[in-house]
């Protein structure tokens, strides 16, 4: 391979050139670096790059490397969402409140990844704490997608996304509260994975909704996606959400064979107003699976999914307006001294937080308050006991569920800012894989009008393998995962 393409490598191709020699940590991380030049500028998926750490961390990995001792993961680059803690590198989790904020430790994931030797190359752009769907809530800029420069990348996790697409790294981390990775996995054309809550320690990723977020990988394939969760799945001493569950080698899974298999494809998510290239290319990958061996079934129904939008809005607000209570400006971040502690931290509040935050902040304060509690909280609350009932019964039948990640293709930059609740729209298939705490994986299944769909598939708690197993093969049998933007 020419030394112009090395940022286009897989983790697994890398990892075989670094393991035998034939490509040092070093060399992958300045083509990286070069990549991210070249592109950065039209692309905006990074808010911090740390070439010289980087570059240190890869003349680290060669000399483990040349030890012949190596981790999977050693010399390969990756990119962090700005929400994950990173000791002595600013963590800005797109919001100006956390101005300065350069934490005194590394997030669990990043801990593990650097313990193997992984580099980290830079941190993702994304929506101001997560919330949002298109990137354009970042308080910095708006990050573009690399298959359509007038598109959203997707959000939250935009530019962790993006990033990837355009082989600025050969992996990404974001994370999934309702659709985070999968819908910009979806949008950018690569694989996106939500994990199991608790599967993956949330030790050091900033806060949204502490019921439903998960770290999860981005991948430029199914295999590396698998590398990467045995990288960062566990539980951890210092997260207690996160299960004391085994964690397998999930490469193991990945043996092309999906014969067996039986896949249930839910009607409630083929409605009305998706866009037919989306329905249509969902629809090819569910039937090439079907004539692979596995068995399909279509009379599937998950009735309580209609509820899942307004549950989700309830709960991740409510959630979301105490976490980030804590952001007064006394003790770090973005702050305003004003004659009284009342006057310094409504103003830090108030120009710190961008708009969709305070919304949040707002509606779930609302929801919470004496009075309106079980009108709004505890509805939610009930609803979201219908809503896992319903997947639990699905998945005593079947072993996954199919559907598309989102209901379109990525949308033009500033088609949805002005309009909140079509923005939320967005994320209508992917939320109630969080408000069930299952894992779901997004992956490349067509195009239309020149970007990517998504082929979103959906398991029982604990059943990534299942996920990776049935996208492996998939992605056996089709191209699309090899499909690349240009740039
Ligand atoms: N787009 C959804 C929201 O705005 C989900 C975001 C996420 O998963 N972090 O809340």
């Amino acid at each position: 391979m020419s030394g112009d393409q090395l940022h286009t490598l897989s983790i697994h191709a890398a990892r075989k050139l670094l393991h035998s020699r034939e490509l040092s940590a070093h060399e992958l991380t300045e083509a990286c670096l070069e990549r991210v030049d070249q592109v950065e500028l039209r692309l905006r998926a990074l808010l911090t790059v740390c070439a010289d750490s980087a570059l240190a961390q890869a003349d680290e990995a060669d000399r483990e490397l040349a030890t012949g001792d190596a981790a999977p993961l050693t010399g390969i680059p990756f990119i962090a969402k700005d929400l994950l803690c990173t000791r002595g590198i600013r963590t800005t989790c797109g919001s100006r409140i956390l101005e300065g904020f350069v934490p005194p430790y590394d997030a669990t994931v990043i801990e593990r990844l650097l313990r193997q030797h992984a580099i980290m190359l830079a941190k993702a752009n994304m929506d101001e704490f997560a919330m949002g769907s298109s990137t354009e809530h970042s308080a910095y800029f708006p990050t573009h997608n690399p298959w359509n420069l007038d598109c959203v990348p997707g959000g939250s996790s935009g530019g962790s996304a993006a990033a990837l697409a355009a082989d600025e790294a050969l992996f990404s981390l974001g994370s999934d509260t309702g659709g985070s990775i999968r819908q910009p996995a979806g949008f950018c054309g690569v694989v996106g994975l939500k994990p199991t809550y608790g599967r993956v320690s949330r030790y050091g990723l900033v806060a949204f909704a502490s019921s439903l977020d998960q770290v999860g990988p981005f991948a430029k394939d199914v295999e590396d996606c698998a590398l990467v969760m045995n990288a960062i799945s566990g539980q951890c001493p210092h997260d207690s959400t996160s299960a004391p569950v085994a964690v397998p080698d999930f490469a193991t899974f990945l043996t092309g064979d999906v014969r067996g298999l039986k896949i249930g494809v839910p009607r409630e998510y083929f409605i009305e107003g998706m866009q037919p290239e989306v329905r249509r290319s969902v629809e090819e990958a569910i039937a090439l699976l079907e004539r692979m061996g596995a068995s399909v079934h279509r009379d599937v129904s998950l009735p309580s999914t209609k509820y899942a939008l307004a549950a989700y809005y309830i709960i991740a607000p409510s959630e979301a307006s105490a976490n980030l209570a804590r952001y007064d400006g006394v003790k770090y971040g973005f702050a305003r001294r004003l004659a009284t502690t009342e006057e310094s931290v409504n103003a830090t509040r108030g120009e710190g937080f961008g708009q969709e935050v305070k919304r949040r902040i707002m509606l779930g304060t609302y929801a919470l308050s004496s009075g309106y509690y079980d009108a709004y909280y505890l509805k939610a609350q009930k609803v979201r006991h219908l809503i896992s009932e319903e997947f639990k019964r699905a998945f005593a039948e079947y072993d996954v569920l199919a559907m598309p990640t989102s209901p379109t293709v990525a949308f033009e930059l500033g088609a949805k800012t002005n309009d909140p609740m079509q923005m939320y729209l967005s994320d209508v298939f992917t939320l109630p894989v969080n408000i069930a705490g299952i894992p779901a994986l997004s992956l490349p299944c067509g195009f239309a009008g020149g970007l990517p769909v998504g082929l979103q598939l959906m398991a029982d708690r604990f059943r990534e393998d299942l996920l990776l197993k049935v996208g492996h093969a998939y992605e056996q049998a089709t191209e699309w995962h090899l499909q690349r933007p240009s740039l």
